[in-house]
């Protein structure tokens, strides 16, 4: 695995030690994952391939991250957050409070690779071709094992915009079972992707 020294001023084996180190090996098998489908993802839709794959690499990078370095974040106002996030937890964070660290640390600045980060989790009403690259491939990456994730991965690799629409009412109906709290941003990315034409 190498990344090309495009998108940040770290090297390619100084953005794999600072990855490896923010997570535990599950965690960090899981980017390896989503990184290698994004990159597949990206050729079947003709996008940047070393792009995406590195934003698969680096979008779980604060998923780790103690709570209270995400409200410490979050509350400074240099930053710019919304403070409306402190009424969600770490689900929510790690992609929209995570991508502040990802620049911070991993020295990236390209916006299109933020923003795929910051939507990662939650989708949104609009979605470049990166976002729902990386939003898919972290639903279909080869270590996911749920009912649905062969379908999953069928439907996403037909048509990327279906893949998006079927991930986030998998989603939604998870999050309605355990009766969770649903960030609004979700579902208004799912009356955007996941309804069927007729409706
Ligand atoms: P992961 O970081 O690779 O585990 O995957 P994600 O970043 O996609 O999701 C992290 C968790 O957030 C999953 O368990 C999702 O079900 C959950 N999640 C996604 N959207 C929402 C939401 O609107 N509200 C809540 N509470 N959880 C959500
Ligand atoms: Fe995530
Ligand atoms: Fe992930």
């Amino acid at each position: 695995m190498v990344f090309k020294k495009t998108y940040s001023t770290l090297s390619s084996e100084e953005l794999i030690a600072k990855e490896k180190s923010n997570m535990d090996e599950q965690r960090f098998q899981h980017c390896i994952g989503v990184s290698e489908t994004a990159r597949k993802l990206a050729r079947l839709n003709h996008y940047d391939e070393e792009k995406a794959a590195l934003a698969g690499f680096i979008h779980d990078y604060a998923k780790q991250v103690p709570v209270e370095e995400f409200i410490a974040a979050i509350k400074d106002p240099a930053n710019g957050f919304d403070q409306d996030l402190l009424n969600w937890n770490r689900a929510i964070w790690h992609g929209i409070v995570g991508s502040h660290f990802i620049e911070r640390d991993l020295k990236i600045s390209d916006d299109e690779i933020l923003t795929a980060i910051k939507r990662h989790t939650t989708a949104d009403v609009t979605m470049t071709t990166l976002d729902k690259i990386v939003f898919v491939a972290d639903f279909i990456e080869p270590h996911r094992d749920f009912p649905g994730v062969e379908t999953a991965r069928k439907v996403a690799f037909a048509n990327l915009d279906d893949g998006v629409g079927f991930e986030l009412a998998h989603t939604l109906e998870f999050l309605v079972k355990q009766r969770a709290k649903i960030y609004p941003k979700t579902i208004a990315a799912y009356n955007v992707w996941s309804i069927k034409k007729e409706n």
